[in-house]
């Protein structure tokens, strides 16, 4: 089976500002970034979208989480961010491999479009 997008920036196959990893998950930048700090949180472990995530998953999915709150504290981000996850191409998903939008540095307005 062809590899994710994100596969390949996981496996270094294509470039990415990469600004953490671990052995579960990397964060990179977001290439068409809709806010000031816009980051992708991406588990190693291909799950295609949210609804595909089992039990098992659990772990990896509180990790990303934690992570977010990680990368938002090194970053200063003064514990001011929107985590976003598009479930479905309806739901404007594009890349399927899960992954949290991190976004910040802006007002984010509620509800979102
Ligand atoms: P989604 O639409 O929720 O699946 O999000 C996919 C995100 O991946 C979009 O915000 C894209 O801008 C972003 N993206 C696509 N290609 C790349 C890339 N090569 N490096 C970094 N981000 C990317």
């Amino acid at each position: 089976m062809s590899q994710t997008l994100f596969e390949k920036i996981i496996n270094k196959e294509i470039p990415a500002d990469i600004l953490y990893e671990d052995d579960i998950s990397i964060v990179i930048k977001d290439i068409s970034p809709q806010a000031p700090t816009h980051l992708l949180i991406i588990p190693k472990k291909v799950i295609p979208k949210l609804s595909d995530a089992t039990k098992e998953d659990q772990e990896i999915l509180g990790h990303l989480m934690l992570v977010a709150v990680k990368i938002s504290d090194d970053l200063g981000l003064d514990e001011t961010f929107r985590l976003v996850v598009n479930n479905g191409a309806k739901a404007g998903q594009s890349v399927f491999h899960l992954h949290l939008h991190l976004l910040s540095g802006r007002n984010l307005n509620w509800p979102p479009g």
